[in-house]
């Protein structure tokens, strides 16, 4: 199973920040989309950085309030891991594991086309198992 695979069927929606929108609107964000990272693009649509929920609250508990009115691009992480279609959803869960984040954004040919959580790696083996198990089952009882 890959990652296109997953995206084929979840959809390359992309949730995104501006560089210079502030951490309160990031928050806001993440709140009205339920999810816990946005990338930070810029007007061109290049990716400049990815900002999670863990960003967010390392900012706060070192600097307060005050942190909510810090841009995105002072805070996000510059250097995002990123895969691509083809990648095997174990590989990209083990990336996941290694380097302790929970998003992957998915490159095809330079060009942003989505983003997996951990959550979505997760859902997609659970239902590989259970596909696996049942045919299984369907193999005992026929034999
Ligand atoms: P997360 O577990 O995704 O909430 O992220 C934990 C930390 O890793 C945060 O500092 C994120 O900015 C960073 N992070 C999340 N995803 C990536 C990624 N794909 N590449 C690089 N850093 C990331």
């Amino acid at each position: 199973m890959t990652i296109g695979s997953i995206l084929r069927a979840k959809g390359p929606g992309v949730v995104a920040v501006g560089p210079k929108e502030t951490l309160r609107d990031v928050a806001r964000r993440l709140v009205s989309h339920r999810i816990g990272a946005v990338l930070v693009r810029d007007e061109s649509g290049a990716v400049l950085g990815i900002l999670s929920e863990r960003d967010l609250v390392r900012a706060v508990a070192e600097r307060g309030e005050a942190a909510l009115i810090e841009p995105a691009e002072a805070v996000m992480t510059r250097d995002v891991v990123t895969v691509g279609l083809s990648t095997a959803v174990t590989e990209a869960m083990e990336i996941m594991t290694n380097k302790r984040f929970r998003h992957l954004p998915v490159m095809d040919s330079g060009k942003l086309v989505g983003l997996v959580s951990i959550g979505d790696l997760v859902k997609a083996r659970i239902a590989e198992a259970e596909q696996e198990a049942e045919a299984l089952r369907s193999f005992v009882v026929a034999g």
